[in-house]
């Protein structure tokens, strides 16, 4: 080896660090979803290089990257050097991506002019308006995803700020979970106007989709007159994709396309993803990930319950956390499925 004729001549060119290995026990059936541009490489890179060193070099779940266009051979360089782990590189079908030819553009650019009228972000724009409808309705029927069940979904430029001791998925399929969060925020009302009537309407037509202890009340103030724009910000999703591709949100979101809302509003995958899952999931199967400290500018979830910012050597300033901040609804959440705004401490020690 290149280190042994190095000791022989008498030097150690560089330092060996210890390998600490694979982590013992099973996987699940499970890969990292990523949608990205070529030009959103270097935020890519960081992405992928926090999530290799606090979780997944000892792990090894695969990537999956998708994109509108083709991935750059540079892009599938850069980023097939930072991991052990399998990687592919998806296309994404026209279909799955471009605004349908049924949505009457005329009326879309109206009310396109109106959002940014209001100062609302991405307001103008048609491809941020494609990814919201491909995040809501697609990603899980790509051909490269089919033979997985969960996901965690990855963006270019975020942080994963502490150490994993446990395999979140494996956490997700032994404790009988689907929908994973760190952070849960108010929505621009401007960009759902007609969403929650929507809703509304599905459910009255299918209440069988509609367990009694859903997250109705984390959703809504009012029994469910109104929504009140709490949702999981969706940047960061670790999920099963079988939700996605069942009967419930299948035909939810057959029920959402047809309206046209995600081109003539400009519906984000993050409030239709999270009301499916309060709707339509028995509360406890949605799970709040505390010890995953995550930062996705301008907001950082960072672990505050028991020891978990210790146990994961965080890079992140607890106090500097949006979890009990204005605008945040997590508050919400632990009161809603904890009676208090405080998580329940863990037991063990530092
Ligand atoms: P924000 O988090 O709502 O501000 O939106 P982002 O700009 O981060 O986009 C969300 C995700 O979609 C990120 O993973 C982006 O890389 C990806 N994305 C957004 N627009 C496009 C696009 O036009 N093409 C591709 N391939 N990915 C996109
Ligand atoms: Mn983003």
């Amino acid at each position: 080896t290149p280190q042994a004729a190095a000791e022989s001549q008498g030097f150690t060119p560089y330092l060996q660090l210890p390998n600490y290995g694979l982590a013992p026990g099973r996987r699940a059936n499970a890969t990292f979803v990523i949608l990205a541009r070529n030009s959103d490489l270097a935020g890519t890179v960081q992405s992928i290089r926090d999530m290799e060193d606090r979780f997944n070099r000892h792990y090894q779940y695969p990537y999956v990257f998708l994109n509108d266009e083709p991935f750059d051979d540079k892009f599938k360089e850069h980023i097939s050097m930072l991991t052990d782990a399998k990687v592919e590189f998806g296309v994404i079908p026209k279909e799955h991506w471009q605004q349908p030819d049924w949505v009457d553009e005329p009326t879309a650019e109206a009310w396109r002019d109106w959002l940014v009228g209001e100062g609302i972000i991405y307001g103008e724009s048609v491809a941020y308006r494609n990814m919201c409808r491909f995040n809501s309705g697609f990603f899980f029927h790509h051909p490269l995803l089919q033979k997985y069940r969960w996901y965690w979904r990855i963006e270019p430029d975020v942080r994963f700020h502490c150490d994993l001791h446990e395999d979140p998925f494996v956490f997700m399929e032994d404790n009988n979970k689907t929908y994973g969060f760190t952070i849960s925020l108010i929505e621009f009302p401007e960009t759902i106007r007609t969403l929650w009537d929507t809703v509304r309407e599905f459910t009255a037509l299918y209440p069988e989709y509609v367990p009694y202890d859903n997250s109705l009340d984390f959703v809504s103030d009012d029994g469910g007159e109104t929504f009140n724009m709490c949702h999981f910000w969706s940047n960061f999703e670790i999920a099963d994709m079988d939700f996605w591709r069942g009967p419930a949100y299948t035909a939810f979101f057959q029920y959402l396309e047809v309206k046209g809302g995600f081109y003539y509003e400009r519906w984000g995958d993050a409030p239709v993803h999270s009301i499916a899952a309060a709707l339509f999931l028995p509360k406890d199967q949605i799970h709040f990930f505390d010890e995953i400290g995550y930062e996705h500018p301008p907001f950082t979830h960072c672990p505050k319950s028991g020891n978990n910012w210790k146990k994961g050597r965080c890079t992140c300033d607890p106090e500097n956390n949006f979890d009990f901040n204005e605008g945040s609804c997590l508050d919400r959440w632990s009161m809603f499925m904890n009676g208090s705004i405080y998580a329940p401490p863990t037991l063990e020690p530092a």
